[in-house]
């Protein structure tokens, strides 16, 4: 049971959430809390049937859906944001106890989630299309905006409930009816937030939710599955390019929101305390396992030994433990696996001469919690640099040449985001429109924002989430053109 749960009868929904026939015989996975190694809940297993009927669902709902004003499907989003909201502290609770990340971190994440339920319930109503000057008289021209159609999203474990809100909610408002599978680990959270969107009045078949623990039968089915018209997913870019190529035999659409490999620079002139400040936070948010996530930090010579000292010692008393104690800044890692890669990657760095500054280890027998690392004398080609580490080890790179980091930085198959820190202004600019970046944040380590377009360029992914830009991945451009006036 989940510490800290104000109305059960949430969590008890969870496992009611699919529709009345959708479930899996006798089938089920078992969700555990990665803090404890506690059971947390048994989920109906569902596979390519359950898919397929959901997907059926789906398309039946479709245009119903799209046939409500703009104003009709406002009001539902706006419905479900709100209980949200109401609901809080008990999506949190849910999400710290099946993901592992500080309740504090947990209830952020939930504030965001609904915020873009927010803002695409007000979107919703801004859909425009325009008009064109006809190149003869006896004509009009114009461009009108239409639903894509049955959408199928598959989302990671990292931030389990804003990823789920950050990608329906853009589909919902554009008219699109949704399939969503969230990841094995973390289905708990998106199932309170569907019981919750049932609440809200959404028709019969609108949203529909897939459990399940293998991803890869789900992906195939929706992929290959001509009523769904798009492909939206957010993790790891090794399935991105997957489920591309699955999706390339009908041509069908995709957004893809994939890995990065972020480099964090400070520049002589930075503040320096300021970029300590950032670089905690854009390192150690969630434990490193952020698609956005410092991955590498390059300090400029002048100010490398000023960073480090100061960041070693901030670094030193970031509070490890359960997600659910208070004052913890991080929390477990999400398996065993993740503690592996990041033994393999701090292993590297010591064979070819870096240095352990703090952290390094384990911590404890239960639970999967690792100790916050800083590594130094690290040069661009260890797999540290080269990798998204993906937990809470912060490599740092001495560099003497402005140009020359731009370079390094650069030098990557993925382009999500990028931080870097410096005052003077002429090299704010030459830098901020050097980096080859979808998200570049400037004197500041955190930038995630409903209002603004989240997404990569290289392998990091296809297209955008947030703001205004994040509808129009939804919504299909038709031309119309009328003779004869
Ligand atoms: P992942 O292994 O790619 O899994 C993500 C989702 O895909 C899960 O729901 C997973 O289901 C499913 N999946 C796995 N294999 C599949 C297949 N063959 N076909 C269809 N679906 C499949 O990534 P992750 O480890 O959960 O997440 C971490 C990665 O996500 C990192 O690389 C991170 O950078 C990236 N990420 C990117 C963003 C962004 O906005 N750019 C945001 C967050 C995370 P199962 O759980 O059932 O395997």
């Amino acid at each position: 049971m989940i510490r800290h749960l104000k109305s059960p009868g949430l969590f008890a929904a969870i496992d009611r959430v699919p529709a009345p026939g959708t479930r899996a015989g006798e089938r089920v996975f078992e969700v555990f809390n990665p803090s404890t190694g506690e059971l947390l809940a048994r989920l109906p297993d569902m596979g390519v049937d359950e898919t397929r009927a959901a997907i059926d669902r789906a398309f039946a709902a479709q245009a119903g859906w799209a046939a409500l004003t703009a104003r009709e499907r406002s009001d539902v989003l706006w419905r479900w944001h709100q209980l949200i909201v109401d609901h809080t502290d008990d999506l949190a609770a849910i999400l710290t106890a099946e993901m592992g990340k500080p309740l504090a971190e947990a209830k952020s994440e939930v504030a965001h989630a609904a915020a873009y339920l927010q803002w695409y319930a007000e979107e919703a109503n801004r859909i425009y299309g325009e008009t064109i000057s006809a190149p003869s008289t006896d004509r009009r021209m114009l461009v009108i905006k239409q639903p894509i159609g049955v959408v199928g999203t598959i989302t990671p474990w990292n931030f389990p409930a804003s990823m789920v809100a950050r990608k329906i909610s853009p589909a919902l408002a554009a008219g699109c009816t949704i399939v969503l599978k969230p990841a094995e680990q973390t289905p708990l959270v998106a199932g309170a937030m569907f019981a919750l969107a049932a609440e809200a009045g959404f028709p019969e078949g609108v949203v529909n939710l897939i459990y399940a623990s293998e991803g890869d039968a789900i992906g195939r089915e929706l992929c290959s599955n001509p009523k769904v018209r798009k492909i939206s997913f957010t993790g790891s870019t090794e399935v991105g390019r997957l489920l591309m190529r699955q999706c390339s035999d009908q041509i069908k659409k995709v957004s893809l929101e994939l890995g990065g490999n972020a480099p964090f620079i400070v520049f002589d002139d930075a503040d320096i305390d300021a970029a300590v400040d950032g670089a905690i936070q854009a390192k150690f948010r969630n434990a490193g396992q952020t698609c956005v996530s410092a991955n590498r930090l390059y300090v400029q010579s002048a100010v490398h030994d000023a960073f480090v000292e100061k960041f070693v010692e901030k670094v030193r008393h970031l509070p490890v433990g359960d997600g659910f104690d208070s004052d913890v800044a991080i929390g477990p890692l999400i398996d065993s696996h993740a503690l592996a890669k990041i033994e393999l990657h701090i292993a590297d760095v010591v064979a070819k001469g870096g240095v352990v500054r703090c952290g390094g280890n384990r911590i404890g027998e239960k639970g999967t919690f690792f100790q916050p690392t800083v590594l130094t004398r690290i040069s661009h080609d260890m797999t540290v640099a080269q990798e998204e580490t993906f937990g809470p080890v912060a490599p740092i790179i001495r560099f003497e040449d402005a140009d020359q980091v731009v370079h390094e930085a650069n030098d990557t198959i993925y382009g999500l985001a990028a931080y870097f820190y410096a005052s003077n202004l002429k090299r704010v600019w030459h830098v901020a429109e050097a980096l080859e970046y979808g998200m570049v944040g400037i004197n500041t380590g955190r930038m995630s924002s409903e209002a603004a377009p989240f997404g990569g360029i290289k392998q990091s992914g296809i297209g955008r989430e947030g703001s205004r830009h994040g509808l129009e991945d939804y919504l299909e451009m038709k031309y119309l053109c009328m003779g004869g006036i």
